[in-house]
């Protein structure tokens, strides 16, 4: 059975006591398995990026830069063994997986451009012979903790922008698809990363613990569902590290009478059940404005739905793969049962689903429910699966509250042709990002991104110049270089510059 071991200091690093299964979800079979790290693991990833440090912040950005250039050409030329072995172990569909590394380079062309963002502020005259300037430098040793849902992306994501930013960076990915971290770790060697500038830890509870404990991390990126989210950020925070958490989430398709419904019903058949539901862009409720415009949609949802292909990863004519595992199938289900328990009304039933030849796979077929109501559990809480809630709303204000009042607040669409209804929705609605007749609207690489409420513990969002902000400290210098002429001033009294 292959191993799958940390990378620290540049080499693969074998070493703990206990580890855990890699699953092929297409097959439900182990196929590998990973070592699980504890703290003295830790102790050696952070000497190595604690010594790589001096070295790599006084690299001068555009050598940095450079180094992401390689990358990104590596990247690209490796893209299809990459997406097959995150396809592998993830579930997602091989197309489906590129374009998860293909949203992390995007990120990485970002930090292709540090030298630009990390330009300070400078004003020359602020007063008598005083300039004042700001610069801004790297934290020193970093870390990133991430889901098993974009196991390429979201490393990406954080590493590409603190790495350029001149830190030097522990990740830890999800224990549950840890391969394609490592392989990007290996190519970021292979791209001319000095070593001990990226390290890979694997593990569990245990060696997130270590990380949140260590006096020489400084700061910490997590992504994953909220409870573990709120636990990072209180724990991180209050070891005096940065820390930004992003959580789970139950995304909002508000969908207005005048609305396209072809067009709607194409893009929430891949929101709601691309990945398996699996994203925390999902869509995983519909609200339809009126019920006349829910009875019209519906009409044309069953259909759609019932003619999504399910299949195994490599299925090139597959719409979407497998759960992550067997537990996180049988979760789902339970929310299924739930809703149905709860009184939705249960129009399509994935449950049962087998794939032939496949029958071990963790598959769920698309699941969909009418008449949910904004009590129920099963919409209160997250799902991740292929399961869509209609909430049917009477009119557009009630439609604007349900995402607005719902404790999570990641992401939210509006689908109408009504400029002014979108102009609204957008400005009102409390969820951190916002789609107009765009399903999945997560921003491109050079805005940032970030939910509110539980979707989001702390200030600071990912990538973009919030990643720059995020990833570095910002030291402000006043300067003066006194000619000699100036006599008589008063030393005791605090400076103006009037
Ligand atoms: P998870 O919270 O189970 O795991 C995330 C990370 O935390 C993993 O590295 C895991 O090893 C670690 N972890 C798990 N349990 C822990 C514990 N008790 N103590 C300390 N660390 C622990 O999340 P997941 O199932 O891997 O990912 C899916 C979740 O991530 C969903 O809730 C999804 O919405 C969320 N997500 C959010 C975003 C976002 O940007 N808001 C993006 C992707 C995924």
């Amino acid at each position: 059975m292959r191993n799958i071991d940390h990378f620290i200091a540049g080499l693969p690093f074998a070493s703990g006591e206990r580890q855990g299964d890699v699953f092929n979800p297409s097959e439900g079979a182990v196929q590998a398995q990973v070592r699980f790290g504890s703290a003295a693991d830790l102790e050696k990833a952070v000497a190595a990026a604690r010594e790589a440090f001096p070295g790599w912040a006084a690299t001068n950005p555009q050598r940095r830069a450079r180094v992401m250039f390689n990358f990104k050409a590596l990247v690209e030329a490796n893209i299809d063994d990459l997406a097959l072995l995150l396809a592998s172990e993830h579930g997602k569909v091989v197309a489906d997986a590129k374009g998860d590394v293909q949203r992390g380079l995007e990120v990485i062309e970002y930090a292709c451009g540090i030298p630009h963002a990390l330009k300070g502020e400078y004003t020359i005259g602020a007063g008598p012979g005083i300039d004042v300037y700001s610069m801004r430098q790297p934290l020193g040793v970093v870390a990133g903790i991430t889901p098993f849902n974009f196991p390429a992306m979201i490393p990406m994501w954080m590493f590409g922008v603190a790495i350029a930013c001149g830190n030097t960076f522990i990740l830890k990915p999800s224990e549950r698809d840890p391969s394609v971290p490592v392989r990007l770790a290996e190519l970021m060697k292979e791209a001319g990363l000095p070593d001990g500038v990226l390290n890979v830890v694997h593990g569990d509870k245990e060696m997130v613990d270590a990380i949140l404990d260590h006096d020489d991390i400084r700061a910490i990126s997590f992504v994953g569902s909220s409870d573990i989210a709120q636990y990072i950020y209180s724990r991180g925070t209050a070891n005096n590290k940065r820390v930004q958490a992003f959580g789970g989430a139950k995304n909002h398709g508000i969908v207005m009478p005048d609305a396209d419904l072809d067009q709607v019903v194409n893009d929430l058949a891949g929101a709601a059940f691309g990945s398996a539901g699996e994203r925390c862009m999902a869509l995983p409720v519909v609200v339809p404005v009126g019920d006349k415009t829910a009875n019209a949609l519906r009409a044309k949802l069953i259909p759609a739905i019932e003619g999504l292909r399910v299949g195994v990863s490599t299925d090139p004519d597959a719409h979407y793969g497998p759960v992550v595992n067997a537990a996180h199938k049988a979760k789902i289900e339970s929310y299924i049962q739930m809703c149905a328990d709860e009184g939705g009304e249960l129009v399509i039933d994935g449950r049962g689903f087998s794939l032939q030849g496949h029958e071990e796979g963790f598959f769920i077929g698309p699941t969909f429910f009418d008449h949910v109501k904004p009590t129920f559990r099963s919409y209160r809480e997250e799902i991740f699966g292929p399961v869509l809630q209609m909430v049917r709303a009477p009119d557009f204000e009630s439609a604007l509250k349900l995402p607005s009042e719902h404790d999570y607040g990641n992401g939210v669409a509006i689908f109408t042709r009504n400029g002014h209804a979108a102009r609204e929705f957008a400005a009102r609605v409390n969820v951190g990002m916002v789609g107009i007749n765009v399903p999945i609207p997560v921003p491109v690489a050079y805005h940032t991104f970030g939910g509110w409420k539980r979707s989001g513990f702390g200030d600071i969002d990912q990538h973009g110049p919030e990643g720059v902000r995020f990833w570095t400290k910002n030291k402000k210098i006043t300067q003066r270089w006194p000619d000699g002429s100036a006599t008589g001033e008063n030393a005791f009294v605090i400076p103006t510059m009037g």
